[in-house]
């Protein structure tokens, strides 16, 4: 049972979620990040503690046993990422509604634990080939990298029907105002 309402964002890697929930964050200042935890080491523009708290697989194996997670999946291969219980605790326990940003499994499984409790929204974009061209443009992957994230990306697009609501991301400005719209609709009403 949690305290206050949640948000689930869920897609397959390169799709928007990021850019859709930091915009949906700051014009929304009643909802919180819940930062995850990950093995994986920081991109350049990343900071600890703010995008995640990034853990050595020692730190993160020791969560596991102290069932500090919500969840955690070994998302690629060699890579743990989590949502940690005190997150969610800490925010709920300020007042804010939680935002959680995860994969698609992750997504479906918070669903499955919290019900009516939260909203899960699956973002995905129009086509592979743009999905390609987003992870490219973004220039954090290697060739090798990409091409785990595209292939993992196909298997991720069954999980959309465990989730409330679809969010189709072509046109950016029209995505960030239907999850504006989305938000809404299950806050304020
Ligand atoms: P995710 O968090 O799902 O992995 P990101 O938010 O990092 O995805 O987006 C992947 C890349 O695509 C980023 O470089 C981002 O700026 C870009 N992007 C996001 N939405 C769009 C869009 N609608 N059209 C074109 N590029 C986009
Ligand atoms: P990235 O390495 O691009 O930041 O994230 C890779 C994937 O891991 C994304 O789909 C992201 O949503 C997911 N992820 C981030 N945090 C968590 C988490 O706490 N739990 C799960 N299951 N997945 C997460």
């Amino acid at each position: 049972m949690l305290k206050g309402k949640a948000l689930v964002f869920s897609a397959p890697s390169g799709s928007g979620k990021t850019t859709i929930v930091r915009h949906l964050l700051s014009v929304r200042p009643d909802l919180k990040f819940s930062v995850s935890a990950t093995t994986r080491p920081p991109r350049e523009y990343e900071m600890d503690g703010e995008d995640y708290h990034f853990l050595s697989r020692k730190d993160f194996e020791d969560k596991i046993s102290r069932k500090e997670l919500l969840e955690w999946e070994e998302v690629y291969d060699g890579i743990y990422y989590g949502t940690l219980r005190s997150e969610v605790t800490r925010i709920h326990d300020q007042g804010y509604h939680v935002v959680f940003d995860v994969d698609v499994v992750g997504g479906a499984n918070i669903k499955k634990t919290f019900g009516d409790g939260v909203l899960a929204v699956f973002i995905k974009v129009g086509s592979i080939e743009s999905l390609i061209a987003r992870l490219k443009g973004r220039g954090t992957e290697t060739e090798e990298s990409l091409k785990m994230r595209v292939e993992k990306a196909q298997q991720e697009l069954q999980y959309e029907k465990l989730f409330d609501v679809t969010l189709i991301n072509e046109d950016l400005d029209h995505a960030l105002k239907q999850a504006e719209t989305i938000v809404s609709n299950y806050l304020d009403n």
